[in-house]
């Protein structure tokens, strides 16, 4: 039986939305936090959310690195966040592909962003209530798995995302376009519920 669920949580992506995109990051050197990044992240952690890194890290199935090196890349951040007072309290991925190449990540799964299960963990781990959420991405998807999960979505131009602005999908529609992850922070403080 679940607690109820009374917790507020900021989903951000990772490339492209907390980190420079550089394509496959297969080297923990590559790794460049966004001049805002730290500011962002800690106007989230004084407004009482939590923040729950979420990202598609398919490179694992297809063999370009292994989990242990999303790992380092995942403490390293921690490591630069801290040092500016600033906290992910979860670092969540999915390493799986459906068109992967090694044995037990080539599969289909339900935590491939837009599917819901990297959120469903957040809920079940911190309870937190996703009607009072919000998902931050550089990518249609990310903004997908928001309607998903019944957050506000909000599509940040930075890594894919102008490009990702000029074809919107049919069916889509973001809840708030931003400049950057900074900018994004902006309109979910005003819109907080907490
Ligand atoms: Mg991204
Ligand atoms: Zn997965």
């Amino acid at each position: 039986m679940m607690g109820e669920l009374t917790e507020s949580a900021v989903f951000l992506d990772r490339d492209g939305t907390l980190i420079e995109e550089v394509g496959y990051l297969d080297r923990v050197e590559r790794v460049e936090l966004y001049p805002w990044t730290i500011d962002a992240v800690r106007s989230f952690n004084r407004a009482g959310f939590r923040v729950v890194l979420v990202s598609n890290q398919s490179g694992v199935a297809r063999g370009f690195f292994t989990e242990a090196v999303v790992d380092e890349v995942h403490r390293h951040m921690a490591q630069l966040l801290a040092a500016g007072g600033a906290r992910i309290d979860a670092y969540y991925y999915c390493p799986h592909h459906p068109d992967g190449k090694v044995a037990g990540y080539a599969l289909a799964c339900d935590c491939r962003k837009p599917n819901p299960g990297l959120v469903e963990r957040a809920v079940r781990e911190f309870g937190i209530d996703p009607a009072r959420s919000f998902v931050v991405g550089d990518r249609w998807l990310d903004v997908a798995l928001a309607r998903r999960v019944g957050a506000r979505g909000v599509l940040v131009r930075t890594g894919y995302g102008a490009t990702e602005e000029g074809k919107p999908p049919a069916d889509l529609v973001a809840d708030a376009i931003a400049d950057n992850l900074i900018g994004a922070a902006g309109w979910i403080l005003k819109h907080s519920p907490c």
